[in-house]
C-alpha cells in the first residue's frame, strides 16, 4: 500500500485553546504547520462553561493578545455579556470575562485557522510520535522528534511537534452507572497516543474534570431568579479592538440557589456517585469541584449559588453553573428541580464527568519544551492545567518556542516578574501538581504590576520581536507609553497654590483643603480625587484616551506600592539572573541534602531562582549550590 509521506515544520496535535494558539503562532512565524483534531468540528470548542476570562484568567488573555494571540480578539466578536469583575478592589484584581456564544467562538476561530497562510487543517487521529535517539552525546536531550503518524498510516516528517491533546487521551466520560469511553460532547476519543507517549520515556498521569447539565430554556421559569447584567460600559479583550465596536445589546444571566432539599438528594444518592464509589481514578481540581463535593465539604453550607447561562443567542440550551456533577440521570433531574427556577426543568445534555490521560508538567523546561526529547513541546490541559485560558496562554508559548527553535533563535521564557503567564508555566514546571492547575491572582507575587489593563506595555514588545505583533500595534503602544510618561512629568510639574479658588473647588470634590502648595499629581493620588475629577483646575490639559488617563491615575495612586514592589522584583531578578551551568553534577555537590539532590537532578531548573521554588529545596540547599556554582567558574 502506498504511504503517505509530508514533510511540514511543525505538526500541533489537538485543535482546542491551546492548539489553536500554538499552530497560530507557528504559521504566523513563517513556518509549515499542520494542525490536527479528531473532529473539525470542534475547534476551539468549549466543553464547559460558556465564557472567557474571570478572576486571574481576563490577565491571562489580556496577556495573551499583547504578545500576538488570538484569544481576545475572537471572544470580543462572540460575546453576548461582557463584566469587569471585582471593580471594588483595587486594579491589581480587577478582571474581565465575558460569556460567549460558544457556536459562533468555534466559527470565528475555525474561520480564522482556515484563513491563516502557511496553516493547514487535518481532521485525524494521532496514534504515535516519531523520533530517534539523539546524535549528540552532549546534548540534554535522549531524543529528538522526527514527526508524527496518524489512524490511517499517513506519517508527517517535521522539525517539532506540540501536543495539545486537551481531555481526549484514553478519556472517558462517566454519569453515574453509564460510562461511555468518548472524550467531551460524546466525541471520539483518543486511545493510542498515551502509549507511544510513554514508550519514549513520557510520564503519564490520570485527571479528571466535570460539567453540569445544560437545560431548555424554555422549561425555566426565571421569575424565580436573579437577573445579571453585563456592564453599561464594555471594555474589550483584545488591545486591537476599537472599544467603541464592543458596546452591544447584551444578554442577560441569571442567578437562583440551592437548598437543603437539593442537599438532601445528594447526601442520599452519593453511593451513585462515580467519584464517591471510588469507580474514578483521576484526580480532579479543588478549585472547580462538583455539587457532590461542596455539599460534602461545605457541609455547614446552607445554600450554594447557581448561575444560569445562556449557551449562545441561537440556542436555548442554558449552562448551569455552579452544579457540575457525575451523579446519575435519575438523581440529576431530581437535585435540579429542586432549584427555584428549576422546578420543571428538562434537561438536554447531562452532567458529567471526564477522565483522560495527562502528564507530569515537570517533564518540561519553562519553554514548554520537553527535557529529553529535543523539539517536542507541549501545552493546555495536557500539561495538567485546567481552563481555556490557561491552555491557550501555554499553547502561544510552546508555539512561539517551537518556532524560535527551529529558526534557530533563543527562545522566550516569562519570569514570575513579567507575567501572569510566567507564573502559570513556572509553578506548572517547578511546582508539584496533584491536581488539574488552574490560574489564580494569589499565585502571583507582584500582582500589583501584572494587572490586566498594562499588559500591552509589559508584553508587546515581546510579541513584536517575535513576530506576532504588527509595526503599527507596537508603535501604538510606544505613543502610549510616551503619553503616560508626559503627562504624569506634566502633573508632577504643575503647582497650585491654597488660594480661595482651589479651596472652593477641593471643598466641592469632598476633598480637603490645602495648607500650602501642591502639584496636580499630588491631588490625584488623594483617594477622592481623580485625574478627572480634577479636570476644572487644569485647563491646559492635553485630550487624551481612556486607556492613557486609566494608567495615570493608576501610576500616580499607587506610585509608592508599586515602587515597593519593583525592589521586591529587583532583588528576584537577581537570584533569577544566575544561570546553573547545564553540565552541573549535582552528585559532585557535598552538603546538598538527598531531597534536594534527587529533586534538582529530576527537575534540572535552568536559574538558581527557579530551584528555589522547587518545593524540597530548602534555602541552605541554595546556599549550597550557589557555593558550587562559583567554584565551577573558577575552575
Ligand atoms: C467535561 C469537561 C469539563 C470541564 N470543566 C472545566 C472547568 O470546570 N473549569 C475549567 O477551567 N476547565 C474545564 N474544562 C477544561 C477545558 O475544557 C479545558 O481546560 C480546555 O478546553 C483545554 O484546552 P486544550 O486546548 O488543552 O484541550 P481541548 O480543548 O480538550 O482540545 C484538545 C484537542 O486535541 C485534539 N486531540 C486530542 N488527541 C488527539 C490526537 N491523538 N490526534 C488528533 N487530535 C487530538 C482534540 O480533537 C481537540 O481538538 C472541562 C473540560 C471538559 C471536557
Amino acid at each position: 500500500m502506498p504511504e503517505i509521506r509530508e514533510k511540514v515544520d511543525v505538526c500541533v496535535v489537538g485543535a482546542g485553546h491551546a492548539g489553536c494558539e500554538a499552530a497560530l503562532a507557528c504559521a504566523r512565524m513563517g513556518l509549515e504547520t499542520v494542525i490536527f483534531t479528531v473532529s473539525v468540528d470542534s475547534i476551539a470548542l468549549m466543553p464547559c462553561n460558556p465564557n472567557i476570562g474571570g478572576s486571574s484568567k481576563g490577565h491571562l488573555v489580556r496577556e495573551l493578545d499583547a504578545l500576538g494571540g488570538e484569544m481576545g480578539k475572537v471572544i470580543d466578536k462572540t460575546f453576548i455579556q461582557s463584566k469587569m469583575l471585582n471593580v471594588s478592589k483595587g486594579p491589581a484584581v480587577h478582571s474581565l470575562r465575558a460569556q460567549a456564544d460558544k457556536a459562533e467562538y468555534s466559527r470565528a476561530m475555525r474561520k480564522v485557522l482556515e484563513n491563516q497562510e502557511h496553516l493547514t487543517i487535518k481532521q485525524a487521529e494521532v496514534v504515535s510520535l516519531l523520533a530517534e535517539e539523539s546524535a549528540d552525546t552532549n546534548a540534554l536531550y535522549t531524543k529528538k522528534i522526527l514527526g508524527v503518524k496518524t489512524f490511517t498510516g499517513a506519517v508527517y516528517e517535521a522539525k517539532a511537534v506540540i501536543l495539545c491533546t486537551g481531555t481526549y487521551l484514553k478519556a472517558r466520560c462517566l454519569c453515574g452507572e453509564a460510562i461511555t469511553h468518548t472524550g467531551p460532547n460524546g466525541l471520539q476519543a483518543a486511545n493510542f497516543l498515551t502509549d507511544s507517549l510513554q514508550s519514549l520515556g513520557i510520564e503519564m498521569r490520570r485527571f479528571k474534570t466535570g460539567t453540569p447539565a445544560r437545560m431548555d430554556r424554555r422549561s425555566l421559569d426565571f421569575s424565580k431568579m436573579e437577573e445579571q447584567f453585563g456592564d453599561e460600559k464594555i471594555v474589550p479583550f483584545s488591545f486591537s479592538t476599537n472599544p467603541e465596536d464592543v458596546q452591544i445589546e447584551q444578554a442577560s444571566c441569571w442567578l437562583t440557589y440551592t437548598n437543603e432539599e437539593t442537599h438532601n438528594i445528594i447526601r442520599a444518592n452519593l453511593d451513585r456517585s462515580p467519584i464517591y464509589a471510588g469507580v474514578i481514578e483521576g484526580t480532579g481540581p479543588r478549585y472547580c469541584p462538583s455539587i457532590e463535593d461542596k455539599v460534602v465539604k461545605f457541609a455547614e453550607k446552607e445554600r450554594h449559588q447557581v448561575f444560569i447561562e445562556p449557551e449562545g443567542l441561537h440556542t436555548n440550551e442554558m449552562y448551569v453553573g455552579g452544579m457540575s456533577s457525575s451523579l446519575p440521570e435519575d438523581v440529576q433531574l431530581a437535585m435540579y428541580r429542586t432549584v427555584p427556577g428549576l422546578e420543571h426543568c428538562k434537561i438536554v445534555r447531562n452532567a458529567y464527568a471526564i477522565e483522560y490521560d495527562c502528564m507530569n508538567p515537570d517533564q518540561l523546561y519553562p519553554t514548554l519544551e520537553f527535557k529529553k526529547i529535543q523539539g517536542l513541546f507541549s501545552a493546555g490541559q495536557f500539561n495538567g492545567s485546567s481552563g481555556y485560558e490557561e491552555a491557550a496562554a501555554q499553547g502561544l508559548i510552546a508555539g512561539m518556542n517551537a518556532a524560535l527553535f527551529i529558526k534557530g533563535k533563543e527562545q522566550i521564557v516569562l519570569d514570575r516578574s513579567q507575567a501572569y503567564i510566567g507564573v502559570l508555566i513556572d509553578d506548572l514546571v517547578t511546582k508539584e501538581n496533584f491536581e488539574p492547575y488552574r490560574m489564580m491572582t494569589s499565585r502571583a507575587e507582584y500582582r500589583l504590576l501584572l494587572r490586566q489593563d498594562n499588559a500591552d506595555l509589559r508584553l508587546r514588545k515581546i510579541g513584536y520581536e517575535a513576530g506576532l505583533v504588527t509595526e503599527e500595534q507596537y508603535e501604538a503602544v510606544c505613543r502610549k507609553e510616551q503619553l503616560i510618561a508626559r503627562e504624569i512629568e506634566r502633573l508632577q510639574g504643575i503647582k497650585v497654590g491654597a488660594n480661595a479658588e482651589i479651596q472652593k473647588f477641593l471643598e466641592a470634590q469632598g476633598s480637603t483643603g490645602l495648607k500650602t502648595a501642591a502639584s496636580l499629581a499630588e491631588l490625584v493620588s488623594r483617594p477622592e480625587l481623580s485625574y478627572e475629577a480634577i479636570a476644572g483646575i487644569d485647563k491646559d490639559r492635553p485630550k487624551l484616551p481612556d486607556d492613557v488617563v486609566e494608567q495615570i491615575n493608576i501610576n500616580i495612586k499607587y506610585d509608592g506600592y508599586m515602587k515597593r514592589q519593583l525592589k521586591q522584583v529587583e532583588q528576584f531578578k537577581k537570584i533569577e539572573k544566575k544561570k546553573i551551568p547545564v553540565e552541573i553534577d549535582y552528585d559532585d555537590i557535598k552538603n546538598l541534602r538527598l531531597e534536594a539532590r534527587q529533586k534538582l537532578k529530576k527537575l534540572k531548573p535552568l536559574s538558581v531562582g527557579q530551584a528555589s521554588r522547587i518545593s524540597g529545596v530548602s534555602p541552605a540547599d541554595i546556599s549550597v549550590l550557589l557555593v558550587y556554582i562559583e567554584s565551577m567558574r573558577n575552575r
